[in-house]
């Protein structure tokens, strides 16, 4: 592929000054047509400071940590410098926000450097989000609050470390620079994401939406290039895309909904293509087990709650499918039954990996009745539970322990020993109690505990947040020292609406 060719590409002249060449780009996105995108230099920013550097994903990208936390590592993470060899770009793309087409969205706070390799030669885009203006900013300020940053950072790691395809976080820098909310007046703040790539359904919706065919298929064939090969060579390669996407697509949200993920803004121009989490705005992880829970202050109507995810998800990628409808076969009637037979896994898809999931949480052999699942989820609703507190203290019942701390967690001990028989004649915790540590997380990145660690950030006191980072990188073991992370808020600490801040 013409595309993929490393190294051999050298970049155009850039404006920036450069020193050393200190991280290898391949920028194949920047190659394709002018109209994908808009090129643009970073702005620059008054003081910035950095918060912190993922040391572990700098290594894993043969970026050097030293040289990131470095003053030349700094002007790159904050926008103010291009490294050599980046090209900036900000993407074109479209969308479907809470129903409503959009025909052009774009990036009007992020701001593509580049593709960058890791170590393993997988290939990432290396994205400012935060830095400023672009020509698709429309009437934002192309900047980002602090508090915005803090979460993305602490929840798309915590998902990478419980294993959920995501984007990454690879640094926070704290702008020096206020920006201006509906809060109120707030210190800034620029997020370095590490992604797959930034195409998402809306992106093939920008070309769909202008009858930009040779544009969709150029999209197409990148796509399948760059995320899956395996289709160039099947018969409909279009086809395979779809199911591919399809499949990714469900995979992923069944993880989302056994952790208690509810993404919260999942307009098609937030669903990546590669099939990773991406775009964490109001997003949380339930603390009492509602399926209609939503945090999202613009979620008015809860059209994205934790159990309508999988019915927003097949709608989305009917959307994609839509864009490739021209491109799946000449004739209208077999490119929409193409489309259909595609769109059509994903039911089965679904509820094959969400029941497979649950079983494993639960400890039930593929003999159980399925139907435990669903009860034990409208009794979790009913008692209004803590989702993970739940999970965790029946791994510890499955590992010995006694039930007692399981069982406060119920009303009622009679409901609660109902229930219990019930599992216990159905469940196999013996055999199965190391797989449940694996899919019962003791910690995740609990709502009011990312508020504290945003309001203290607005303090200038990052120490919360470092907490969170550190004690979520290892979110299946017991880790003494974070205890108090373990938790369910207190009725004083409850958060009932996320803010996207943008
Ligand atoms: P999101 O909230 O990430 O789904 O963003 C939706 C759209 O609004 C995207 O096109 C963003 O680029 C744009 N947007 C969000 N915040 C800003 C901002 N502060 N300045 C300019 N554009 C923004
Ligand atoms: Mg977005």
């Amino acid at each position: 592929m013409f595309l993929y060719g490393r190294g051999h590409w050298v970049s155009p002249s850039c404006n920036f000054l450069a020193v050393k060449v200190r991280i290898n780009f391949d920028n194949t996105y920047a190659r394709l047509p002018e109209r994908f995108y808009a090129r643009l230099a970073p702005a620059s920013l008054s003081v910035p400071k950095l918060i912190r550097v993922n040391r572990g994903l700098a290594e894993s990208l043969s970026i050097s940590r030293d040289w990131l936390e470095s003053e030349e590592g700094v002007a790159m993470l904050s926008g103010n410098q291009a490294p050599e060899g980046a090209e900036p770009i900000a993407q074109a793309y479209a969308g479907h926000q809470f129903g409503g087409f959009v025909p052009q969205l774009g990036d009007g706070r992020a701001l593509l450097l580049g593709e960058i390799f890791d170590t393993k030669g997988d290939r990432f885009d290396l994205q400012l989000k935060g830095s400023g203006r672009t020509p698709f900013s429309r009437q934002g300020d192309g900047k980002s609050a602090l508090g915005p940053v803090i979460r993305e950072y602490i929840v798309s790691e915590a998902m990478a470390a419980l294993g959920v395809p995501t984007t990454r976080a690879l640094a926070a820098v704290a702008s020096g620079e206020t920006v201006l909310r509906a809060e109120g007046s707030l210190p800034g703040g620029v997020f370095t994401r590490i992604a797959a790539s930034h195409i998402r359904v809306g992106t093939f919706q920008y070309y769909y939406a202008r009858n930009d065919l040779e544009g969709t298929r150029l999209l197409a064939d990148y796509v399948i290039a760059r995320h899956y090969a395996e289709a160039a060579d099947s018969s409909n390669p279009y086809r395979t895309l779809i199911g591919s996407v399809v499949k990714a697509q469900a995979d992923l949200i069944a993880q989302w909904m056994s952790l208690g993920f509810i993404h919260g803004v999942m307009n098609t121009d937030n669903i990546a293509v590669s099939g990773e989490t991406i775009d964490y705005g109001p997003c949380a992880f339930m603390d009492a087990f509602h399926p209609q829970c939503v945090f999202s202050s613009i979620d008015r109507d809860a059209r994205y709650a934790w159990g309508n995810q999988p019915d927003i998800g097949l709608w989305n990628l009917t959307r994609f499918a839509e864009t490739l409808l021209p491109l799946l076969s000449e004739d209208a009637e077999e490119a929409k039954s193409l489309a259909e037979s595609a769109l059509s896994q994903f039911s089965d898809r679904f509820a094959d990996q969400y029941i497979g999931r649950f079983r494993t949480k639960l400890g039930l052999p593929s003999s159980a009745p399925v139907t435990l699942i669903q009860d034990t989820l409208d009794l979790l609703a009913s008692e209004k539970i803590d989702f993970t507190l739940f999970f965790r203290r029946l791994t510890q019942v499955a590992g010995g322990d006694s039930h007692q701390d399981l069982s406060v967690l119920f009303s009622e001990e009679e409901v609660f020993e109902k229930w219990f028989s019930n599992w216990r004649k159905e469940a196999d915790p013996g055999n199965r109690c190391s797989e449940m540590r694996l899919a019962n997380p003791i910690l995740i990145p609990r709502n009011h505990r990312i508020e504290q660690a945003i309001q203290a950030a607005y303090r200038g006191d990052y120490s919360l947040f470092h907490r969170l980072v550190d004690a979520l990188a290892n979110p299946f073991d017991e880790q003494t020292e974070y205890e108090d992370l373990e938790s369910p808020p207190l009725p004083e600490e409850v958060v009932h609406e996320t803010f996207c801040g943008t």
